[in-house]
């Protein structure tokens, strides 16, 4: 019997917001394995704000995702057949599987492929803090802000996939931690159950100058270390705040993904404050992702390292949450379930 895959393909390139129209689901039949190959059932896909960059045809750090080709995206699932010596049905992997329920991979090409032990870490969590985001996350704090026990470290989008994972780990550095996030939940959230020192929700400050307030109230000792996920008006409240020799990790710009200009107020502060900016794609230190993922998996296991998950149900939802996700509709990291 053939089995019928399903997949949302890119139909069409954003002007500006994108919109479900950008989008289409359709069905095909799962083709027969050739030797090497392995058949993966996934069970959740990742959703990323990487994926609205790709959605553009201008000139970025990766290739625009061709039209009417699957999604890319990161997928977690079993293998249910295989023609490679190195996999067997049943078999737990991560990869590059795409917005559908099956993926056909070359399992012989290094790095495509990757088996994972969920004894003591949940399937899913290979999608967030023991994968792509948590690794983000530790890129940027350890080898970029690299903070020492009593400094100061803010982060941006702090309830989210990255930023959960960056104050935590953070925190187990010793450091005081302040997270800016949109709304009282979010912000109760990181203080009450990840530990956070003080959270300031951005969306309730009425101007800049109110941000600023809110910000100097939360990090009374200035700022030595910003992990940058969003940009804009909350980046230039950070810079006025940080203390000489700080440095800033640029991991996302959010607020400017949908081609908004996002200006920085005072670069002047760069060098009035010494400062140390650095902008980074995880995709690129591959070498560093072992050691991460150690520290993170352990994390995990143990309960030192807490993350929450917005789950959509089924394929063809996938299209709303993500746009959701670039609304900051999600609390946490946002999946889809498939299986
Ligand atoms: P999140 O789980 O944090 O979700 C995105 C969050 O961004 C939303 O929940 C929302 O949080 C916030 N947001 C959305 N729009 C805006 C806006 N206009 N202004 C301010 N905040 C907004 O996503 P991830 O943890 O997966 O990613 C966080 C950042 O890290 C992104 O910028 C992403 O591009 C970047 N990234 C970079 C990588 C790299 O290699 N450089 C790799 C992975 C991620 P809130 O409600 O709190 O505003």
């Amino acid at each position: 019997m053939t089995l019928v895959n399903q997949q949302i393909q890119l139909a069409s390139r954003p002007q500006g917001e994108p919109g479900a129209d950008n989008f289409r689901l359709v069905e095909l039949p799962v083709p027969a394995l050739a030797d090497g190959q392995v058949l993966v059932k996934n069970h959740y896909l990742s959703l990323d704000p990487y994926m609205r960059g790709r959605m553009n045809d201008g000139k970025s750090y990766a290739q625009p995702q061709p039209l009417d080709t699957v999604m890319i995206g990161g997928t977690v699932g079993e293998v249910v057949d295989s023609r490679h010596p190195g996999f067997v049905p049943g078999d737990k992997v991560v990869g590059m599987g795409g917005w559908q329920l099956y993926t056909v991979v070359d399992a012989a090409q290094p790095g495509l492929l990757r088996k994972v032990d969920t004894t003591h870490v949940p399937l899913s969590a290979y999608l967030g803090a023991v994968g792509m985001p948590g690794v983000t996350a530790w890129y940027g704090l350890t080898q970029i802000i690299a903070p020492k026990a009593g400094e100061t470290v803010v982060v941006s989008a702090a309830s989210g996939a990255v930023g959960s994972a960056v104050g935590q780990l953070a925190k187990a550095r010793g450091c005081r931690v302040v997270g800016i996030a949109g709304g009282a939940d979010k912000c109760g959230y990181v203080v009450d159950e990840l530990g956070f020192d003080a959270c300031v929700d951005y969306k309730a400050q009425p101007d800049a100058q109110a941000l600023l307030a809110a910000l100097q109230t939360a990090a009374p000792a200035g700022v030595d270390g910003y992990f940058e996920n969003v940009g804009g008006a909350i980046l230039d409240a950070v810079m006025a705040q940080m203390n000489a020799f700080g440095r800033i990790a640029f991991c996302g710009m959010i607020s400017g993904y949908n081609g908004e200009p996002i200006p920085m107020r005072a670069p002047q502060l760069i060098l009035t404050q010494r400062l140390k900016l650095q902008g980074f794609i995880v995709s690129e230190h591959m070498q560093l992702w072992p050691e991460a993922l150690k520290e993170l998996g352990t994390a995990v296991a143990t309960g030192r390292l807490k993350y929450r998950e917005s789950v959509a149900q089924g394929l063809a939802a996938a299209p709303e949450a993500f746009l959701g996700l670039l609304k900051g509709r999600n609390f946490g990291k946002q999946l889809v379930r498939l299986a």
